[in-house]
């Protein structure tokens, strides 16, 4: 086997370890509130650096409320903008009461 042949297996190995890294890197994103393209394409390049990388960066909790918002599992309190679970009917950071939740169809 010649070097170029090594460095190609070598290269396919690296190439489709970090794709499933990569995959792994955009759920981690979603979780963190980052951005899950991004991190697939960091990943997807640095593989399991990128990994450690999104570990250590600090949860976007802004970008993750709003996912959970859109998400429905959480909505925003309307007396001080932040997000609150979904049932609530007592905001648990500025203690206003709130608006029961729209009665939904059987659950
Ligand atoms: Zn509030």
């Amino acid at each position: 086997m010649g070097l170029d042949e090594v460095v190609n297996s070598l290269f396919g190995i690296w190439f489709a370890a970090n794709t499933i890294l990569a995959f792994f890197a955009g759920f981690i994103a979603a979780a963190r509130g980052r951005s899950e393209g991004g991190w697939f394409i960091l990943t997807l390049i640095f593989g399991l650096v990128a990994i450690l990388a999104l570990a250590l960066y600090p949860v976007d909790e802004d970008k993750l409320a709003a996912t959970k918002v859109r998400r429905k599992r959480m909505r925003w309190c309307p007396f001080c903008l932040r997000a609150i679970a979904t049932r609530a009917k007592k905001c648990p950071y500025c203690h206003s009461a709130v608006e029961p939740p729209q009665p939904k169809e059987s659950t």
